[in-house]
């Protein structure tokens, strides 16, 4: 429901929909691909007014709302920094969003809440994300943010891993006066939000500047400890926490199973992506080094992650980045936007490509990668149409480096080593729930991108919220 009812504003929807429309501006691509800086250029005060005034206060409830999947009330909040109101309108986003000045920088609006926005039929959709940022850095700037914790109710919660769906989970245990411990088998809390997007989607201190805000709430992180191997779920229960949630993502790369993976020159976009991106201090000791590249990279899938390698690449001084599909452009599955920035930036696509094999040279390290020629079969059982190999048309590509983003598995050591914890795929938790989170163990919930796959930092984080309401319940009932 909106804060501010419809009915009460005073407003002209015709005038609105024919205000003047500026996008949001980037940085031109050849400077921005000289560093890892942010490629938004921030709104400022004047431009957010004018931006906000462009709402044209759809009814309860709004097409904008309904697509956020942690349903912030962007109307209220367009109303609110029209009026130059910034403080309250990222007090009111912090009332449905965990993490708002992270997911205004990294949902992919497009598909969410400015792809539903009404003015898409005419004109051009109000930009929610960028007016998200703007008042929630206006805040931190001016008011300050203050995680509000409730009187200590004594209790100890686990939560393993420290991604966004833990985070959204640890937000509102807090809220809820529990008493919470991350453990992460990486150094430093954040997930992908600190070892995975690149810094020029996401800013690391803005993510810690947020985490800041978690530790003067009393949460506590535990680094360098993988539950499943340096200790187990029920030795949690055995230390005294009474409910653990499980927010592991899903960290395995996927693998090509081909002659010469394991070569040197060929990476694993995480491996990639971390150490091109993290600062060596924050990533665990036997992986302090940038990855060494050549001249030429190439990168093979077609998601959101191939378009963070090829953009790190171009940063780090690649001369010929190109991205290898086995389909066509068409059925790639990422979002446009990062496709389109990555054409921009100087990345080359070679669609209907299979790379069949890594090649050595003479001093052992990648030199080639032989490929085939594919064409586009039958659709499969979503609609896909399926790639077939052109027998005979295998051909080489001389590379110094490859990537290979293909997508992600879990890790399957909490399934194996929790008794009463289901699983299925190989790893991904069973929720007996989806709306509370839990699983088939009692105390133990989980949610992010362990229970749906892949997803998104947001997706990840509605579910961790979700679990902390019955995790509440739960610990209230013991
Ligand atoms: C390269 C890349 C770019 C992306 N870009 C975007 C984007 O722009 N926008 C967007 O919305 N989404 C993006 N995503 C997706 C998004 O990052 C994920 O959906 C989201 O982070 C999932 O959150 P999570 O908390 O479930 O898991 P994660 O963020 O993966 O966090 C899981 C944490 O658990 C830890 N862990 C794993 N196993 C254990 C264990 N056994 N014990 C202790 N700790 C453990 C891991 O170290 C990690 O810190 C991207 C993903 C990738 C890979």
């Amino acid at each position: 429901m909106q804060n501010i009812p419809s009915e009460s504003l005073e407003i002209d929807r015709k005038a609105r929909v024919y205000m003047p429309y500026h996008d949001l501006s980037l940085r031109p691509p050849t400077e921005r691909v000289c560093d890892f800086g942010d490629v938004t250029i921030a709104l400022d005060s004047d431009r957010a007014m004018l931006e906000a005034a462009r709402c044209i206060h759809c009814p309860d409830p709004a097409p904008c709302m309904v697509a956020c999947p942690c349903h912030n009330d962007i109307p209220s909040a367009m109303w609110l920094i029209e009026q130059g109101r910034y403080v309250e309108a990222a007090q009111l986003y912090r009332q449905t969003s965990s993490l708002p000045e992270i997911c205004s920088r990294v949902c992919p609006h497009e598909q969410l809440c400015q792809g539903s926005c009404v003015l898409n039929k005419t004109h051009e959709p109000v930009l929610c994300g960028p007016l998200e940022t703007f008042v929630t850095c206006y805040e931190r700037k001016t008011a300050g943010v203050v995680l509000p914790a409730s009187k200590p109710t004594g209790r100890k919660v686990a939560l393993v891993g420290a991604g966004p769906a833990s985070l959204g989970c640890a937000e509102q245990l807090l809220q809820q006066g529990h008493d919470v411990t991350f453990f992460d088998s990486k150094p430093a809390p954040g997930g992908l939000l600190v070892y995975g997007i690149p810094n020029f989607k996401l800013a690391k201190e803005v993510f810690f500047c947020r985490w800041g805000d978690f530790e003067k709430a009393g949460a506590k992180f535990v680094g360098n400890t993988k539950i499943g191997k340096d200790k187990t779920i029920d030795q949690l229960f055995a230390e005294g926490f009474e409910a653990v949630f499980i927010g592991v993502g899903v960290g395995i790369d996927a693998k090509m199973e081909i002659p010469g993976e394991d070569l040197p020159g060929v990476y694993e976009a995480t491996d990639f992506l971390m150490r091109a991106n993290t600062e060596l201090n924050l990533l665990p000791e036997h992986m302090r080094a940038r990855p060494a590249i050549g001249k030429r990279i190439v990168v093979i899938g077609g998601g959101d992650t191939a378009s963070d390698c090829l953009r790190s690449a171009l940063r780090m001084g690649a001369e010929e980045v190109t991205c290898a599909y086995r389909r066509t452009e068409k059925e790639m599955p990422g979002g446009r936007k990062d496709r389109k920035m990555a054409k921009e930036e100087g990345a080359k696509y070679r669609f209907l490509t299979q790379p069949v094999k890594f090649i050595a040279g003479e001093d052992g390290k990648l030199a080639a990668i032989e490929c085939i020629e594919m064409i586009l079969g039958e659709p499969d059982a979503k609609g896909r149409r399926k790639p077939v190999p052109v027998e005979g048309s295998n051909f080489s590509i001389a590379v110094d480096t490859a990537i290979k983003a293909l997508g992600y598995w879990p890790d399957p050591a909490l399934g194996e080593t929790t008794p009463g914890l289901e699983v299925h795929d190989w790893g991904m938790i069973t929720v007996t729930d989806r709306e509370t989170g839990a699983t088939t163990r009692a105390g133990v919930y989980s949610g992010g991108d362990v229970v749906t796959g892949p997803d998104l930092v947001v997706t990840a984080m509605v579910g961790g919220r979700k679990a902390a309401m019955a995790m509440d319940e739960y610990l209230k009932s013991k």
